[in-house]
């Protein structure tokens, strides 16, 4: 059995895995900024962590998982000027920038349960962490990473010898660039903001700098550290999370730490539609559901998406999603017919072991090769080809290769049943039992559980306010 390796997007080389803790692993995902529906190029993102996660597990570790929703303070450019895309919908609908946020986290809680990714340990939500992110702001100012003009709080990234790093923009390069904008405050041109003040904001907070908000980047740094630990294993986000984000996060948590902070960087390349990024901004995408209506199966949308290594552009078409209908159907269609087996016995002819070992191993050795998709596929077809060629299996046999088609499967989740679907009224409900106690209303939280519970769903509290919801008998 061979290492686990990983590309590491920090060293730009493919890495041994050493977990921190031995069995232990930690992960941070950039997740969903909320102010529409995540579109399946998010959700490409998103996957590749389920991936990595399910994976370490199937290798037996204990993951923690934690990815954050951004419920406030995306700018619309990179320069932290521009308008926050949240309030800017909000603006438009006439609404509450929370109402809004609510909104969409439905509907991103709704299509990762139908896209069947493991829930998070937990979701932190930026709005609910700000004394979090105000108390790393004022320790970085105090260790003379930021200092404060007027109400604003920036971050001098002259003082943090490592800026750029990761992304590859290095200081000199960057100050030599085109893309230098005038702000007479900063120090230097690529500071960022921690701490802004803008009266037309309609997101605001106290602060020891005054009423404002956080910059764009903090909520991860302060979120991270408070259900992760100052250091963890991985980080993952899209390709465009690199920079500016993920440079000025490890700016901001390893200048407050003063310890190294992220041990493996994971980036996915992009979705792309002819060519083209898929985005909100150019309008060029495709919800879960608007692919479900269309007629696609949810799990072929998975399927799909994952089918291609995370660190290729993977092109999005029609063609692409029947072709892992068809995949998905080879599979279940010989899982179908396993099932049909009615032949008592408990003699397993030696060359059913042989090939299960060799498909299960092949699998993992596969995937400990930078999730190397591919050949992991390869190695499942191999499987069902073996299984099909027993025609006259026993039970006996058809029990060991379901089992390790179900071993398989817990890493690609593309066969599980819609035993465990949890409908969107049912979400709805448990986002406002949340919602509920965070206001300190019991009776309104208890009333919604024995309601969940009549219904048929179990309500499970997690870390920070989050929550799991089964189905009872599942
Ligand atoms: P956002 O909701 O814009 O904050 O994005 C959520 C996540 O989706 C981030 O990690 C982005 O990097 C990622 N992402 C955005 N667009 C794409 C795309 N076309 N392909 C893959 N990942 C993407
Ligand atoms: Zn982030």
């Amino acid at each position: 059995m061979s290492q686990i390796r990983f590309y590491n997007t920090y060293s730009k080389q493919v890495e041994p895995f050493e977990p921190l803790q031995a069995g232990k692993v930690k992960i941070y995902s950039c997740g969903p900024t909320v102010y529409s529906h995540p579109h399946i190029g998010n959700f490409r993102s998103f996957l590749m962590a389920d991936l990595l996660k399910r994976f370490l597990e199937f290798k037996g570790f204990t993951v923690s998982h934690v990815m954050n929703i951004t419920d406030v303070g995306h700018l619309l450019d990179d320069a932290d000027e521009g308008v926050d895309k949240l309030e800017e919908v909000a603006r438009k609908e006439k609404k509450d920038p929370l109402e809004i946020a609510k909104f969409y986290t439905d509907s991103f809680m709704t299509a990762s349960k139908m896209l069947n990714i493991k829930p998070a340990d937990s979701y932190p939500r930026a709005t609910e962490h700000i004394p979090e992110m105000i108390d790393m702001v004022q320790s970085l100012i105090d260790k003379g990473h930021a200092y404060v003009v007027g109400n604003n709080v920036y971050y001098d990234v002259t003082t943090f010898k490592d800026y750029g790093r990761l992304s590859g923009n290095m200081l000199d390069d960057l100050n030599a660039g085109a893309r230098i904008e005038v702000n007479a405050e900063k120090k230097n041109p690529q500071d960022f903001a921690l701490w802004k003040h803008d009266p037309r904001h309609i997101q605001q907070w106290d602060s020891p700098w005054g009423r404002g908000f956080p910059g764009w980047h903090i909520e991860c740094s302060a979120m991270s550290t408070k259900y992760l630990g100052e250091q963890f294993d991985f980080h993952t986000g899209g390709e465009d999370n690199i920079f500016p984000h993920h440079e000025c996060e490890i700016a901001q948590s390893e200048g407050a730490s003063g310890k190294k902070w992220v041990r493996y960087w994971m980036h996915t390349r992009f979705l792309m539609v002819d060519g083209e990024k898929m985005s909100k901004s150019k309008g060029n995408l495709y919800t879960i559901q608007e692919l479900v209506d269309k007629g696609f199966k949810k799990n072929a949308i998975r399927y799909a998406l994952i089918s291609s290594h995370y660190r290729q552009n993977y092109n999005f078409t029609f063609d692409g999603l029947k072709a892992a209908e068809q995949a998905i159907d080879k599979i279940s269609q010989c899982v179908f017919l396993l099932r049909q087996v009615t032949a008592e016995g408990d003699a397993v002819r030696d060359e059913v072991p042989a090939f299960i070992e060799k498909a299960i191993n092949d699998f993992g050795e596969a995937l400990s090769d930078d999730l190397n998709i591919s050949k992991a596929l390869a190695a499942v077809f191999e499987l069902v080809k073996d299984a099909n060629k027993l025609t006259d299996a026993n039970t006996a046999e058809v029990k060991v290769i379901l089992d390790a088609i179900e071993r398989i499967d817990s890493v690609l989740g593309v066969l599980e049943t819609s035993a465990d679907e949890i409908p969107p009224e049912i979400m709805s409900l448990a986002e406002e039992r949340r919602t509920a106690k965070l206001a300190k209303n019991w009776t309104r939280a208890d009333e919604i559980r024995n309601e969940l519970t009549a219904k048929g769903f179990v309500v499970e509290d997690m870390p920070g306010h989050d929550y799991r919801i089964k189905c009872r008998d599942a």
